[in-house]
Protein backbone atom coordinates (compact mmCIF):
# COMPACT_ATOMS: atom_id res chain seq x y z
CA UNK A 1 0.00 0.00 0.00
CA UNK A 2 1.32 3.36 -0.86
CA UNK A 3 -0.06 6.25 1.60
CA UNK A 4 0.41 9.62 -0.74
CA UNK A 5 1.78 12.44 1.27
CA UNK A 6 3.53 15.82 0.65
CA UNK A 7 6.43 15.05 2.29
CA UNK A 8 9.05 13.68 0.68
CA UNK A 9 11.43 11.78 2.98
CA UNK A 10 14.76 10.68 2.78
CA UNK A 11 15.47 7.53 3.52
CA UNK A 12 18.89 6.26 4.26
CA UNK A 13 20.70 3.42 5.71
CA UNK A 14 24.44 1.89 6.06
CA UNK A 15 26.55 -0.28 3.48
CA UNK A 16 27.09 -3.77 5.31
CA UNK A 17 30.58 -3.73 3.62
CA UNK A 18 31.44 -0.41 3.88
CA UNK A 19 29.42 2.09 5.94
CA UNK A 20 28.50 4.60 3.83
CA UNK A 21 25.26 5.87 3.18
CA UNK A 22 23.31 4.75 1.16
CA UNK A 23 19.78 7.02 0.02
CA UNK A 24 16.65 5.46 -1.54
CA UNK A 25 15.24 7.98 -3.72
CA UNK A 26 11.59 6.10 -3.25
CA UNK A 27 10.28 3.97 -0.20
CA UNK A 28 12.21 0.83 -0.81
CA UNK A 29 9.79 -2.18 -1.02
CA UNK A 30 10.86 -5.56 1.44
CA UNK A 31 13.79 -7.46 -0.79
CA UNK A 32 14.54 -4.84 -3.15
CA UNK A 33 18.23 -5.01 -4.28
CA UNK A 34 20.33 -1.94 -3.66
CA UNK A 35 23.59 -1.37 -5.11
CA UNK A 36 25.91 0.26 -2.88
CA UNK A 37 27.29 3.62 -4.50
CA UNK A 38 30.43 3.51 -3.00
CA UNK A 39 31.54 -0.38 -3.28
CA UNK A 40 29.15 -1.59 -5.25
CA UNK A 41 27.91 -4.13 -3.32
CA UNK A 42 24.57 -5.32 -3.39
CA UNK A 43 21.88 -5.90 -0.90
CA UNK A 44 18.57 -7.01 -0.04
CA UNK A 45 15.92 -5.03 1.63
CA UNK A 46 15.04 -6.87 4.36
CA UNK A 47 13.21 -4.41 7.15
CA UNK A 48 11.77 -1.56 6.13
CA UNK A 49 11.31 0.68 8.98
CA UNK A 50 13.93 1.66 10.04
CA UNK A 51 15.30 -0.03 6.08
CA UNK A 52 17.95 -2.26 6.82
CA UNK A 53 19.87 -3.93 4.72
CA UNK A 54 21.29 -7.78 4.21
CA UNK A 55 23.47 -9.87 1.43
CA UNK A 56 21.22 -11.68 -1.08
CA UNK A 57 20.29 -14.71 0.12
CA UNK A 58 21.44 -15.98 -3.02
CA UNK A 59 25.04 -15.09 -1.66
CA UNK A 60 24.92 -16.89 1.81
CA UNK A 61 25.86 -20.61 1.97
CA UNK A 62 28.33 -22.30 0.37
CA UNK A 63 31.50 -20.35 -1.17
CA UNK A 64 30.97 -22.28 -4.25
CA UNK A 65 29.26 -21.12 -6.83
CA UNK A 66 25.93 -21.97 -6.88
CA UNK A 67 24.88 -23.56 -10.42
CA UNK A 68 21.68 -25.61 -11.48
CA UNK A 69 23.32 -27.99 -13.17
CA UNK A 70 20.41 -30.90 -13.11
CA UNK A 71 17.49 -28.29 -12.88
CA UNK A 72 15.78 -30.29 -15.28
CA UNK A 73 13.95 -33.44 -13.57
CA UNK A 74 11.20 -34.95 -15.72
CA UNK A 75 8.59 -35.80 -13.15
CA UNK A 76 6.28 -37.22 -15.09
CA UNK A 77 8.45 -40.35 -16.88
CA UNK A 78 8.57 -41.64 -13.34
CA UNK A 79 6.17 -44.58 -11.92
CA UNK A 80 5.64 -48.41 -12.18
ZN1 LIG B 1 29.43 -0.07 0.49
Amino acid sequence: MVKPSGKIRTITTRCHACQAYIRFDRQPELFDIVTCPECKEEFEVIELSPVQLDWPSDLLGDDEWAIDEDGDHPSDGQGA
